[in-house]
């Protein structure tokens, strides 16, 4: 077995505990694997291991990504950082899911850019309005949603959002922001929820994360 197929498995168990404890069945949540920054060879091995799902944060390097590893039948790429208009026409392409919306003029250039299905889209919200952090204020997620939802390409699955990771970080300072973010979603009617990385993951399966996305705990530290 490959160190890759191993921390996997070592990850899924932990999913699955997390929804053990929560009460939520196991499939209700999606790992999405972060391979940033890794070599091909080792999400090879992921996809031997039976993962399908796979993020990107940058749009070239997702773009290269989908293109070396096209021999991989039903791979699915996941766009998961912030995007300048001029890399949308990347995601466009090669993703079927973009998690970082966080203004109109980057989700209307998907949608014009976008060719066959429409692509799946979460709206990445900055839950504690810092200064320095992408994502939507609170207070304009709703416009955002508005007009979003009326472009023709895309599809609002639900909301992202990276809680801060201030010094002395840990898990359960997470906690709040993720529920915070569920509770959002609720309001919007919005049922998935894209939340939780390597630092926070069960915490934010038990706050009802739909989707989880983890790099280091599956593929090892970023070179
Ligand atoms: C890198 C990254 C992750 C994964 O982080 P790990 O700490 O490697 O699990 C998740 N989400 C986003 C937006 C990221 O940039």
């Amino acid at each position: 077995m490959s160190d890759v197929a191993a921390r996997l498995a070592q990850v899924r168990e932990r999913v699955a505990a997390a929804c053990a404890r929560a009460g939520r069945p196991v499939d209700a949540v999606r790992l999405l694997a972060v391979s940033k920054f890794q070599p091909d060879e080792l999400v090879r091995d992921a996809y031997a291991a039976g993962q399908r799902d796979f993020g990107e944060n940058y749009a070239q390097a997702l773009r290269d990504r989908a293109d070396a590893l096209a021999d991989l039948p039903d791979i699915r790429w996941h766009a998961i950082g912030a995007l300048q208009t001029n890399k949308v026409k990347y995601v466009a392409r090669a993703a079927s899911v973009f998690h970082a919306v966080d203004r109109l003029e980057v989700a209307a250039e998907l949608s014009r850019r976008r060719e066959g299905a429409p692509i799946d889209v979460f709206l990445e919200v900055n839950l504690a309005d810092e200064d320095s952090k992408q994502g939507v204020a609170v207070a304009e997620v709703d416009a955002l949603l508005a007009a979003v939802r009326a472009l023709p390409n895309l599809r609002v699955v639900g909301l992202m959002a990276m809680p801060p990771q201030p010094d002395g970080f840990v898990p359960e300072m997470s906690r709040p922001h993720f529920r915070a973010l569920r509770l959002l979603g609720e309001r919007l009617g919005l049922t998935e929820l894209s939340m939780g990385t390597t630092e926070d993951f069960e915490v934010a399966i038990e706050e009802g994360a739909t989707v989880v996305r983890v790099g280091r705990s599956i593929f090892g530290a970023r070179k």
